[in-house]
């Protein structure tokens, strides 16, 4: 069994919908198939909600509206019978007469704001399973609802998603095609809850891991891992191979192709994940598996919103246990360190989760002197196979970042990773400098002709 996850813009159009039909009737594998929201739903969602929050009602009202008309307008596209319209239109009444009672609920929660963004996958879905029912495939609908589970932090609850998907698919043995949504699951007080964005991969992964799917294929409007990001960079090109943990790297510091915890579970059960153009069915996309042939460097990516700590012992040399007494402050308040840098009397860390920073910087300063933090920051993360060429590598990449101020590098953690810390200003020429030096600049000397 195979388990197929199509992104917002994959879903995004009707005749997209009709494409994903014939890609994933054209094999017989049986397979889950994850849909994410159409494109643009879930930020619509999200400003709905912000101005139900506001107590803004007329402006709610209206951007439900205009989600509304996207939707009927779609619908008509979608299905090719009267029967199959009404039913979608039946559909889209139902859901939005949701959204809407969603929406004058005073006060406005959390836990209404979840519900809501949920919509967006529900609808899709809904809608595209009703197609496939239309056309007459051998498909049901089977609700992430009843099977995803986070715990009270937010982490998947693997044997409980394991045990339930076992027991639900053993009801539909005889359907070829099971579709469910990306994204959303339930918390542990039962409420409708999310994976954070980007999350419909992170559903595929963890069903793909919990079935011990034969594959996971995540399709998307892109020919693969890019080795660089194609939205700031200029030659940037598809990488055919990744190991797991190169492509974990790449998705953890910035990747957008990728949610950053997709990884995990695949390489956890050694189920292979492909990345594939829906827009491109032919190309040959990204197989991240155990093993890759390439070697070096593979790709670069970049994550914003980053602030960097900076923490001086004051006890001077020699103090053992003050690691720990740092880290077990970033424990506390459950705030992943990303970077670390260390000299004898300090460490400076970095951290992307800044919800606790007065809280976390309090107590580190009873027993430590600290410097003005630095907001604004960006994590550029080079990611490959750097056993063969260690040396030759860091001095490319410094090469490259010679007229762009580093604050912090890190480097020999693993095989895999060289990270450096710059201020997001100078990202996008960062990004284009190690670029044009780390996969252009050799090849490029190669080619000029000799003189004469
Ligand atoms: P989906 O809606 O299918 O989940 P996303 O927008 O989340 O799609 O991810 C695909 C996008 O990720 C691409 O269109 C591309 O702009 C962006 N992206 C950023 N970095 C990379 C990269 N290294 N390789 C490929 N795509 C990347
Ligand atoms: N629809 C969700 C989002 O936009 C999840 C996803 O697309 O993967 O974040
Ligand atoms: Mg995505």
């Amino acid at each position: 069994m195979q388990v197929w996850k199509f992104g917002g813009t994959s879903v995004g159009k009707p005749e997209r919908m009709h494409s994903i039909r014939n890609l994933i009737t054209t094999t017989d594998t049986r397979k889950i198939v994850v849909l994410s929201a159409l494109s643009g739903t879930t930020n619509a969602l999200i400003a709905i909600g912000e101005a139900a929050k506001a107590n803004n009602d007329a402006e709610a009202a209206r951007q439900t509206d205009d989600l509304k008309t996207h939707y009927d307008l779609f619908l008509k596209e979608l299905y090719q019978t009267e029967a199959g319209l009404a039913q979608g239109q039946q559909i889209v009444e139902k859901e939005f007469s949701f959204l809407r009672s969603l929406v004058g609920i005073k006060p406005f929660t959390i836990k209404q704001e979840k519900e809501l963004v949920a919509q967006g996958e529900l609808l899709s879905t809904e809608m595209f399973a009703a197609y496939l029912q239309e056309q007459g495939e051998n498909a049901v609908l089977l609700p992430a609802l009843e099977f995803m589970q986070i715990d009270a932090d937010g982490e998947p609850e693997l044997a409980v998603i394991e045990e339930k998907i076992a027991t639900i698919l053993g009801q539909h043995t005889d359907k070829q095609l099971i579709i469910t949504q990306g994204f959303i699951c339930r918390n542990p007080r039962g409420e409708v809850d999310n994976l954070k964005r980007g999350g419909s991969d992170y559903t595929a992964s963890l069903i793909g891991g919990a079935i011990r799917a034969e594959e996971i294929q995540i399709w998307t409007d892109i020919d693969g891992m890019h080795n660089n990001d194609p939205r700031i960079v200029k030659r940037t090109f598809p990488i055919r191979e990744l190991t797991f943990e190169e492509a974990a790297e790449l998705a953890y510091f910035g990747a957008k192709i990728l949610h950053p915890s997709t990884i995990t579970p695949a390489k956890m059960q050694n189920v292979p994940v492909r990345l594939k153009n829906t827009m491109q069915p032919d190309a040959p996309g990204t197989l991240i598996a155990n093993q890759s042939t390439q070697r070096d460097i593979k790709a670069i990516a970049a994550k914003d919103n980053i602030t960097a700590i900076y923490i001086h012992s004051t006890r001077m040399l020699n103090a053992y246990g003050f690691l720990r007494r740092v880290f077990e402050i970033f424990e506390k308040y459950k705030t992943p360190v990303d970077m670390i840098t260390t000299s004898e009397v300090s460490v400076s860390v970095t951290i992307d989760n800044s919800e606790h920073l007065a809280a976390i910087t309090a107590e580190l300063r009873e027993f430590a002197d600290l410097e003005e933090h630095d907001l604004d920051q960006t994590i550029v993360c080079v990611v490959g196979n750097f056993s063969a060429d260690k040396e030759g590598i860091a001095l490319k990449v410094l090469e490259a970042m010679k007229d762009i101020p580093i604050r912090m590098i890190s480097y020999g953690a693993s095989e895999h990773n060289l990270s450096l810390l710059i201020h997001s200003k100078h990202k996008a020429d960062a990004l284009n400098a190690l670029n044009e030096r780390l996969f252009f600049y050799e090849q490029e000397a190669s080619e000029v002709p000799s003189a004469h």
